[in-house]
């Protein structure tokens, strides 16, 4: 499919060349082909951004006087407006990114459900009465904080944009949104959606650029009161120091290294379903990936044998092959990056069950073949560092207490998986996971509702839910005596 969507910065209700007319050539890591051509932002059209965002936050403006029921009807309305798009956009991020349509397709609809969610809560955003002594009457309100920033990265373009705008603009924010140079083109039908809704100008801005020049202005910018950050912990750390300067708020959604934890108890059918899909979904390219199984000495061979099974007949494809269940990797880096680690792993005493290389059969593509190493222990570089590739680490554990002590030994702490059939085993694992999230008896899931994000190096603050509208507000307290 040829692209034919929007290429200019979206800033103040304006479709923009980027200042200095610097673009931004995009490929297509299937083909290793280009797709498009987009403007690329430097930081005077960051700064433009930020102004027209800062205007339309205003007391007083329209977006900030507007009735929640109002501001309600308008995500609504973008909801609809993307959803009539979905074909398209879904078809985009697949030849952008990589990934397969259906893949896509689910990022697409995660948008359209989250700008749903939070439309019904803008009518819902409330204070407290505070019970104080005297005559007097204390209340607290939330207001909206005002600028606020997106930083997001190429793995999943689309719905990590629309995860933090959402929330945003149904608090009464306003929103400078910077995709990753890498997959810059799904953001951009933010713009397109703001404009079919109505929004009021400088409400949404879009600036794609490179990190180290609109990204570090963006988080580095005084009039912006919150940042939204999704990518690695370690530009997340530069970011939050960046933020610093200005005393700027940040929310944090950087990496993780998942143990998906698997007793003997567990159903192993459902379990090699759910530990394949949580490390081959996205070609493994996922903050929450179950990149570490943790499975039982008593099980280990028998459930090695069938995620070995399902791993080889995998369908590797992209967006223009129908066939594909998993894309390639992102870009030549990438998947010299992910190899690199596999021949790690390899080198410190990793077995290759399968995979291991490049696919013999594409001769085009960043692609990386589904990949399992047994005799892992939690000691070697690919259990401790992120690999964000379709690659499992498998390491064996003899009962529950040495299960959890893997599991909790990591500087991450996104998302843990257990598998078993035993309800207090259960209670009692989740409980004494350092985690974000843990899901049992199915991996990775999340939804609207349910908050998002990390402990320890994994990040700061939660996204989705009503976690995200307290990030995106702040309380105000009004005294008033009435002696
Ligand atoms: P990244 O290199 O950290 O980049 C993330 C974003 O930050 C991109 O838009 C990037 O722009 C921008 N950036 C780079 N340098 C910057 C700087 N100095 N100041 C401000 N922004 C800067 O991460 P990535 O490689 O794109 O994504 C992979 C990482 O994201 C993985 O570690 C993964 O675990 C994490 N992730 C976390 C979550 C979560 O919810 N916890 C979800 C998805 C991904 P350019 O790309 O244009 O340079």
């Amino acid at each position: 499919m040829e692209y034919s969507g929007p290429t200019s910065l979206y800033i103040d209700g304006d479709w923009v060349d980027a200042a200095s007319d610097a673009t931004i050539e995009t490929l297509d890591p299937a083909t290793e082909e280009p797709y498009a051509t987009v403007a690329r932002a430097g930081e005077s059209d960051v700064d433009a951004a930020v102004e027209a965002a800062s205007k339309a936050a205003e007391r007083g403006s329209e977006w900030r006087t507007m009735g929640p029921s109002e501001r309600g009807e308008l995500l609504h309305a973008m909801a609809d407006a993307i959803e009539e798009r979905k074909d398209e956009i879904t078809l985009v991020e697949s030849h952008d990114n990589g990934k397969t349509p259906f893949e896509a397709g689910m990022e697409v609809q995660m948008v359209i459900d989250t700008f749903r969610y939070y439309a019904g809560w803008t009518d819902k955003v409330t204070g407290d009465y505070n019970p104080v002594p005297g005559k007097r009457v204390n209340y607290t309100t939330r207001e909206p904080l005002g600028v606020t920033g997106h930083i997001v990265p190429w793995n999943y373009p689309f719905q990590l944009a629309g995860r933090s705008l959402a929330p945003a603009l149904a608090c009464g924010n306003t929103a400078v949104l910077k995709p990753s140079s890498q997959t810059p083109l799904s953001a951009l039908y933010y713009g397109l959606a703001a404009e079919e809704a109505g929004l009021p100008d400088g409400v949404v801005n879009i600036v794609p650029g490179s990190g180290s020049e609109a990204g570090s202005a963006l988080a580095s910018h005084s009039d912006v009161e919150h940042v939204t950050f999704t990518g690695s912990t370690e530009i997340g750390k530069r970011v939050m120091a960046d933020a610093a300067e200005n005393v700027t708020g940040v929310t944090l959604e950087l990496g993780g290294k998942g143990p998906n934890v698997v007793f003997p108890d567990a159903d192993l059918d459902a379990a090699a379903k759910g530990v394949h899909y949580g490390i081959f979904m996205n070609a493994g390219q996922m903050c929450w990936a179950g990149s570490r199984l943790l499975v039982h000495e008593d099980v280990a061979d028998e459930l090695v044998e069938k995620i070995v099974q399902r791993a080889e007949s995998t369908p590797l494809g992209s967006g223009i092959d129908d066939d594909g269940r998993m894309g390639p990797v992102v870009s030549e880096s990438h998947q010299a990056d992910v190899l690199e680690y596999i021949s790690i792993g390899a080198d410190e005493g990793a077995t290759v069950a399968c995979g291991g290389g490049r696919p013999e059969d594409k001769e085009d593509g960043y692609f990386v073949e589904p990949t399992v190493l047994t005799d892992v222990t939690n000691d070697m570089t690919v259990a401790r560092e992120e690999i964000f590739g379709p690659v499992l680490s498998v390491i064996e554990f003899e009962d529950q207490a040495e299960a959890i002590e893997i599991a909790n030994d990591s500087p991450y702490g996104l998302l843990a998986g257990i598998w078993t059939d035993g309800l207090s085993r259960a209670h009692q694992v989740a409980d004494a996971l350092d985690y974000g999230m843990v899901s049992v008896n199915e991996y990775p899931v999340t939804f609207p509702q349910t908050p998002f994000g990390g402990t320890k190096q994994s990040g700061h603050g939660r996204e989705q839910g009503e976690e995200a509208v307290r990030e995106f507000t702040q309380a105000k307290n009004i005294n008033l005596n009435i002696h």
